[in-house]
């Protein structure tokens, strides 16, 4: 695509994007009466229009069956609720439906897919991650070494770039898995990366990894509904991730698991059980003895957040309309025109951390902003600019905005709007 630094070009891109009719079904938040330049759909998503109406559904159902919504309602059980999810999470992560489950929150999912995958011993017993993991992952990691008595000094084997790089080589992390091959229990790598943006090679990374002789999993926050992902053909253990990130399902939304189908029929894989987990032809006999569920659903511990999951069906409805290769074709198109036009600010004023490469990002850049970093920020957020800000690690610079174009809902417009805003807080 050959970009122009112009507002015509900008509109003239808008015009044609065959996705333009998709930010009406979203809420925009408001600056002084105008829509915001929102680009923080990789922290929170926004709210689909539909949301309302799915959560009403349930809120009646509730109201006028009550306890009998479980098995009588005439829109969607609750019992089998979940269900719903399957078709199109399994298309977003690349799966079979029995391979996926939407369940409990990103975290404790983390933990449970933990309990079945990290099971060290003592000739087998270090995780690798990656330097500066999204804290929650890294706070996870560690307490599940120490519960299992081992010390996350020696047990934990954290990748960083190359001096003066910002992003981890593909090569290097095969490398390190390879020199950790006698005593490595588990890879936990993201798909995206939170703070660079940097997308991991899954396909080679996990086969490595099985060479190795560990178990590896992903954590998809900043990946679901961002890239298209291949989970079963790249044969990756598990996986887990977040809905209110680019899957616009709402605060704290409900999150899900991938587990491979090799393990899903594994019965005697050992995991914390609950009773949604348990064979549902018999879940209401209330008796003795576990037998769990083929596949994902096998995991499940608690009977479904309906409310959460209305929301999360209602914007799920949306993906399976539009399908995550068009979203990435105009992904493509717009992180390229932001990039295009970034690339024009002299790199004293900014730099971007992000891959160039397409196949090594999703739709986020995060920019250094090399000098006064917060005062510049601030001046964004002044202008209506809805971005995130990290304060840097080096003290010398000024600190990182990370910026996410998100296709459903982010316009050309908006991405020439903003750099016009930052070019003009950079100068001052
Ligand atoms: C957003 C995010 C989280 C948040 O965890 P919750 O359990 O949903 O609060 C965790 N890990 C990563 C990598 C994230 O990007």
């Amino acid at each position: 695509m050959r970009y122009k630094n112009s507002v015509d070009f900008a509109e003239a891109m808008d015009q044609k994007d065959p996705l333009k009719s998709y930010r009406r079904q979203f809420h925009i938040p408001k600056h002084n009466g105008n829509d915001c330049l929102y680009f923080t759909g990789n922290s929170l998503g926004l709210q689909p229009k539909t949301v309302k109406q799915f959560i009403d559904q349930e809120l009646s159902n509730w109201q006028e069956l009550a306890v009998e919504g479980h098995f009588k309602s005439k829109t969607r059980p609750w019992f089998h609720y979940h269900k719903h999810s399957k078709e199109v999470l399994a298309r977003l992560v690349g799966a079979k439906p029995m391979e996926v489950v939407s369940m409990n929150n990103l975290t404790s999912n983390l933990h449970f897919m933990m309990v079945s995958f990290y099971r060290p011993v003592k000739s087998r017993y270090k995780i690798l991650m990656e330097e500066g993991a999204f804290p929650s992952d890294q706070y996870a990691v560690e307490s599940q070494i120490k519960y299992h008595g081992y010390d996350p000094k020696k047990a934990l084997v954290e990748l960083h770039p190359r001096e003066g790089e910002d992003i981890l080589r593909t090569e290097d992390i095969i490398e390190a898995i390879k020199a950790e091959s006698d005593s490595l229990a588990m890879v936990l790598l993201p798909g995206v990366q939170y703070f660079t943006g940097q997308w991991f090679d899954i396909g080679q990374i996990t086969k490595a990894g099985h060479q190795a002789g560990a178990y590896v999993g992903y954590d998809l926050a900043h990946a679901i509904g961002n890239v298209p992902l291949q989970l079963h053909n790249y044969n990756v253990d598990f996986a887990v991730w977040c809905s209110y990130k680019y899957l616009n399902s709402g605060p704290g939304g409900v999150s899900g698991i991938f587990v491979h189908e090799k393990h899903g029929h594994n019965s005697g894989i050992p995991r914390f059980a609950g009773w949604w987990g348990h064979n549902e032809d018999e879940r209401f006999k209330m008796q003795k003895g576990f037998k769990p569920m083929q596949g994902a659903d096998g995991w499940q511990l608690s009977n479904v957040n309906v409310l959460g999951s209305a929301a999360h069906l209602a914007s799920l409805e949306i993906f399976g309309e539009v399908g995550i290769e068009a979203l990435r074709e105009k992904s493509l198109l717009l992180t390229g025109f932001a990039e295009f036009l970034l690339q024009s600010i002299s790199d004293e004023k900014l730099r971007i951390l992000t891959p160039e490469k397409e196949n090594e990002r999703g739709c986020q850049l995060s920019l250094l902003i090399m000098k006064n970093g917060k005062e510049v920020f601030n001046q964004l957020t002044e202008q209506g600019v809805i971005a995130d800000w990290r304060e840097p690690n080096l003290a010398e610079h000024g600190g990182v905005i990370r910026i996410a174009p998100v296709p459903l809902y982010n316009t050309f417009n908006d991405i020439y709007k903003f750099y016009q805003i930052l070019k003009e807080a950079l100068d001052e």
